[in-house]
This record gives structure tokens, C-alpha cells and sequence, in this order.
């Protein structure tokens, strides 16, 4: 009986706390009704995606991406789907001045940010690294400086709101992906700088929220194009994708791992087991 006590009533309180956090966490849609939102790389991919569900929340929505008619095409469907307001600007993310000049659009025309969401994402190729140096160096300007731009520019904006940042990533930004070396470097670029902006944010009492999304393979039409024939995996619905990241988002997660059980879980070996998850990684290749 003793022994079955010290079993049974840890057990319990596990079983407690999980009840506890869960319930304390429950997503609602009206948590983002009214909200003001960027949405960069909303042009197409999960970025569209995250822009028509934001849409149908009724929150106040600002494109961007570099691809006018298709940020029209975005815009048009998020007001048919209900959004308060929607709105795009065009332009690129080599640009650093471009990425300030959309949260400029942002405070301008919607007189504050409540979040932002970084998702744009620019082109490499799939293969053995090649050695372009110059090529990292444009990808680090695109898909890690314009993120750190844009969240500098922002940073007042979301303070008074006591606001959002999420930052979309990927397994590869959590350990070493073959064949694409350097959108692997770019994102784990991303985790060091928001990890560790994270920590100064609890230091100086900053009510920002910071959250990282690790996804695994979708099946937006880049990726497929770039990988189905080479992953063994099926790819998951960006649209349930671009849902799981705004509710992440809405309750202020730190990490919104999706699939779960493709992401989080393969990576709780990284620190026991670093070569088989190495080893795993490497097999997903056909
Ligand atoms: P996607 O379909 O290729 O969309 C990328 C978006 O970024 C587009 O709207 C594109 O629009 C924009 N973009 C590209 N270059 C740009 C530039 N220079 N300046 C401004 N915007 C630019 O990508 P996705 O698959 O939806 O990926 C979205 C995010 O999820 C990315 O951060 C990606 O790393 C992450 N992710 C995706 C997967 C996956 O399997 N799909 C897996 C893990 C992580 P324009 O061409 O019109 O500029």
C-alpha cells in the first residue's frame, strides 16, 4: 500500500498539472477579432494561409510579399472572408529599408501592431552545398536580417499593445538538415537571436511574446516541387499548419512544434541520442 502511495500520488499531481495548463490554455478564434496583424510572405504557401484564417477571426490584416497580383488576389479573398480591414505592400526582403518601411505602413495605417508575424521565406536550392558564399550571405538578408529589421521597427508598436512575434522556422533550424545547408543556417540563425531576445524580454519585464514554430514537411507548392520526390514522408495541410501558428501565437507559446509527432518528437533525442536523430534525419531521404 505504502509503495502503491508513492507511486499513485505523484501520478496524480502529473496528472493534475496537465489537466491545470491545459485548461488554463484553450484557444478561441475571438482572441484575434480586432487584432493588427502583419503577415509577411503572404503571397502565397502557409504565409496565405495564416492570412485567410486571420481573415475569417476578423482581425485587421497587412500583407507583404513581392508579388503584387497575388497580394491583390490575398487581399480581395480576406475581405470576402470577413477580415476588419486588409491591405498589402509589395516589395522585397533583400532590402532592409523595405522591411522597415512595411511596419511604417503598418503604424500609419492601422495606428498599431498587436503582431507580427515573420514567415517570408527566399529562394535555394535543394543539394550539397555548393560553396556560394554569396548565396548564404543574400539568404541570411532575406530570411534572418529583414526578420531582425522588421522586429526592431516593431518593437514600440508591440510593447504598448503587449504584443506578438512569430517567427516561422523548421526542424531544419533545430538540427542539421542535408541539402539545404544554407536555409538550414538561416534558420537556426533565427533561434539564437529570438532565444536569446526572449531571455532579455523576461529580464526586462517586456510583455512581447516570442513564438518560434519548428514545422516539419508541408505541402505548399515550393516544398513539394523541392522535395516530395526525394522525402519519404507525406507532407501536411498547410492550411491546418497556418491554424496550429495563430493559436501558438494566440496563447503566447515560447515553441509551436507541428506535426508533433514529426518535430518534437524526433528532436527529444537531440541531447540523449544526437547521432541517431542524425541518423534519422538522413533516412527521411529516399
Ligand atoms: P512559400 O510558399 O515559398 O512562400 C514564401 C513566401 O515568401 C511567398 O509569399 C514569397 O512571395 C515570399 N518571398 C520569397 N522571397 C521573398 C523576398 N525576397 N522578399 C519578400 N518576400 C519573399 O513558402 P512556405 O512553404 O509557405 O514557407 C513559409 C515558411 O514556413 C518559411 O519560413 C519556411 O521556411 C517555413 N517552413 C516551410 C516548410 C514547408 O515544408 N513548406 C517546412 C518548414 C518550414 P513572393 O515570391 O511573391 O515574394
Amino acid at each position: 500500500m505504502g509503495r502503491l502511495q508513492k507511486i499513485l500520488i505523484p501520478f496524480l499531481g502529473l496528472v493534475l498539472a496537465f489537466w491545470f495548463y491545459s485548461a488554463r490554455d484553450t484557444f478561441k478564434p475571438e482572441m484575434l477579432r480586432g487584432k493588427r496583424v502583419i503577415v509577411t510572405g503572404a503571397s502565397t504557401g502557409i504565409g496565405e494561409q495564416l492570412a485567410y484564417h486571420l481573415a475569417r477571426m476578423g482581425s485587421h490584416i497587412l500583407v507583404t510579399a513581392r508579388t503584387e497580383a497575388r497580394l491583390q488576389n490575398v487581399v480581395r479573398r480576406c475581405l470576402e472572408l470577413g477580415a476588419a480591414s486588409a491591405r498589402f505592400v509589395s516589395g522585397t526582403m533583400e532590402d532592409t529599408a523595405f522591411a522597415q518601411h512595411v511596419v511604417r505602413e503598418a503604424q500609419s495605417s492601422l495606428g498599431g501592431l498587436d503582431m507580427l508575424i515573420l514567415n517570408h521565406v527566399g529562394a535555394s536550392y535543394f543539394g550539397f552545398f555548393d560553396g556560394d558564399v554569396e548565396h548564404v550571405r543574400k539568404l541570411l538578408e532575406i530570411n534572418f536580417l529583414s526578420y531582425v529589421a522588421m522586429t526592431t521597427s516593431a518593437l514600440p508598436m508591440l510593447k504598448e499593445s503587449e504584443g506578438s512575434i512569430v517567427v516561422v522556422s523548421s526542424m531544419a533550424g533545430k538540427v542539421g538538415f542535408p541539402f539545404t545547408v544554407p536555409y538550414s543556417a538561416t534558420k537556426f540563425a533565427l533561434d539564437g537571436f529570438f532565444s536569446s531576445l526572449r531571455q532579455e524580454f523576461a529580464i526586462q519585464s517586456i510583455n512581447v511574446s516570442i513564438t518560434l514554430c519548428i514545422l516539419g514537411f508541408i505541402d505548399t507548392e515550393r516544398a513539394v516541387r523541392a522535395a516530395a520526390e526525394v522525402l519519404r514522408e507525406r507532407p501536411a495541410p498547410r492550411d491546418e499548419c497556418a491554424l496550429e501558428i495563430l493559436k501558438g501565437a494566440a496563447l503566447r507559446r515560447r515553441e509551436l512544434y507541428y506535426r508533433y509527432s514529426s518535430t518534437r518528437l524526433p528532436l527529444l533525442l537531440r541531447d540523449c541520442a544526437a547521432e541517431l536523430l542524425d541518423y534519422l534525419v538522413r533516412s527521411r531521404y529516399r
